[in-house]
């Protein structure tokens, strides 16, 4: 989705946008299991800002950082305020 807010340092979605990914979802019963967005120069932990506006704690919440040659993954789930750092397992 696009950042509206055309910002390196923050981003935000359209409800227009928000509402057509979660209709897409729907349509293709599909579920809605996550979030993803990127850190183009921080390292992949949520900013202060990510945590107060998380809004879907039943979601994880992936974050890849850019700073790097080499992109750098990691996933969270944040409920009140709070931050746990899961593992990702591939197989
Ligand atoms: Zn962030």
């Amino acid at each position: 989705m696009e950042n509206i807010e055309r910002s390196p340092n923050s981003f935000a979605i359209s409800n227009k946008d928000l509402q057509q990914a979660f209709k897409s979802i729907t349509l293709q019963k599909e579920a809605f299991t996550g979030i993803y967005h990127s850190h183009p120069t921080a390292a992949p932990f949520p900013s202060k800002e990510d945590i107060t506006h998380h809004i879907y704690p039943e979601v994880v919440y992936f974050i890849v950082s850019l700073r790097r040659r080499t992109p750098l993954v990691r996933c969270f789930q944040i409920k009140e305020y709070k931050v746990y750092p899961l593992k990702i397992i591939t197989v």
